[in-house]
């Protein structure tokens, strides 16, 4: 008789052997042993609004997902890989069937879930503070729709968030986060002193527009090297100021869904200060 079995399995407890167990609102929808790996598995489940999602790995180790999305069809895709990274997407829709690889129709939702390591892992990088590229959000080469969400996973605090992003160098605009991490704002690609994305700025001429940029609706300044925070906990999320050398390349800006970008005319502020 196992410990498991002589003690009972709680309604949380791994599945026994699964090095990864997926729950939706606490029903076990998918379980993944060693041996399948690599592989991926893809159930289908009616949710309610606002359902949770979550990856339990062997250790107990639990990244849960609580997304903002209304009721309808989800449809996840877990891929583990031979490293033992899991990587997870989903798609929420009023059908039962969403063959792989169909676009996005309207009213339906994307989301991908922040990559991570199984207990299983030999090696698993320490990625805190580092950028969606390196986080496994976005991937180099490939565009990402807008209308996808992330759902991110604090390094600190262990929540995850929601959150959107664009591609700054095909909206041709920079961007800067506010000190409080809540707000982005966007500037013309062509403005002087602008960081455009993929390219290394002068530090001088960024120093020149961040002061003309007006503050934050909630009074904090934009600059060119906060980071995005943790809405729960306030710590950096992806933090150029510790990773400086991620700015240049982060060409994915983040925003709340709740916060769109806002757009900084320098036209009108030029004139506003005549
Ligand atoms: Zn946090």
């Amino acid at each position: 008789m196992s410990l498991r079995s002589l003690f009972g399995r709680t309604a949380t407890a791994p599945v026994d052997d699964a090095i990864l167990t997926v729950r939706v609102d606490g029903n076990t929808v998918a379980t993944i042993r060693a041996g399948d790996v690599p592989c991926e598995v893809q159930p289908h489940v009616q949710i309610d609004s606002g359902a949770t999602i979550a990856f339990e790995d062997s250790a107990g180790a639990v990244h849960r997902h609580d997304l903002s999305v209304g009721s309808g069809w989800l449809h996840l895709s877990v891929r583990v890989h031979p490293n033992f990274g899991c990587q997870a997407d989903a798609v929420v829709t009023a059908r039962s069937d969403h063959p792989p690889g169909t676009p996005l129709g309207d009213g339906d939702t994307g989301i991908r879930f922040q990559p991570f390591f199984l207990a299983e892992a030999p090696a698993a990088p320490d990625l805190s503070g580092c950028g969606l590229f390196a986080r496994g959000l976005h991937f180099g080469g490939q565009v990402t729709p807008g209308d996808i969400l992330l759902s991110c996973e604090c390094d600190v605090c262990g929540k995850a968030f929601i959150a959107r992003s664009f591609h700054a160098g095909f909206a041709d605009v920079a961007y800067f986060y506010s000190a409080s991490g809540r707000y982005t704002l966007t500037v013309d690609a062509a403005l002087e002193g602008a960081p455009a994305p993929l390219s290394e700025p002068d530090p001088a001429a960024v120093s020149v527009l961040e002061a003309r940029l007006p503050p934050a609706p909630d009074g904090t300044r934009f600059a060119y090297h906060n980071p995005f925070r943790c809405p729960h906990c306030n710590a950096p999320y992806i933090d150029f100021a510790a990773q400086p050398t991620q700015r240049p390349g982060e060409y994915y800006a983040l925003y709340f869904p709740d916060t769109p970008p806002i757009r900084f005319d320098a036209a009108s502020a030029h004139f506003a200060s005549e």
